[in-house]
């Protein structure tokens, strides 16, 4: 687990001011690899956090991803997923219980962003989509 000390201590070394609402929503990601939605973050953060709004989550968690803080997963076409493990992995989303995990291992090569003429491309995102092994059992 994350200590709260720690998370302060990596938002510093990622050029983040360490507001007390940017440390909260960094240490709930990192202690949550759950690949969390904007309301999930909300929900669990705000009854310790009263003045804490879904503008302020959206906001911050904006700033995490434009910093590298964090990673924004568009595999769920409904929500925003966030991810604070920023290493090269792809993910898995379930149809049935809409659940994303990640999947590790997978060949590196997937991940290098491809040189094209007419795009400047910036991010590769590597997206499954199925039923996972609890629901296919169920
Ligand atoms: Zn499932
Ligand atoms: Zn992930």
């Amino acid at each position: 687990m994350n200590s709260y000390i720690q998370t302060h201590q990596f938002l510093i070394q990622k050029n983040i001011k360490p507001s007390v609402q940017r440390t909260a929503v960094m240490e709930f990601l990192l202690n949550n690899r759950i690949h969390a939605t904007v309301d999930e973050i909300y929900v669990a953060l705000s009854p310790d956090m009263p003045t804490l709004s879904k503008t302020t989550v959206y906001n911050t968690l904006d700033l995490l991803v434009k910093k590298g803080a964090v990673q924004m997963l568009s595999i769920d076409e409904k929500n925003a997923r966030y991810d604070a493990d920023t290493s090269n992995h792809g993910h898995f989303f379930c149809q049935s219980c809409g659940k994303v995990s990640d999947i590790f291992n997978l060949n590196p090569a997937l991940f290098e962003i491809p040189y094209h003429p007419n795009f400047k491309i910036k991010t590769v995102e590597i997206s499954y989509t199925g039923i996972c092994k609890e629901c296919k059992e169920n």
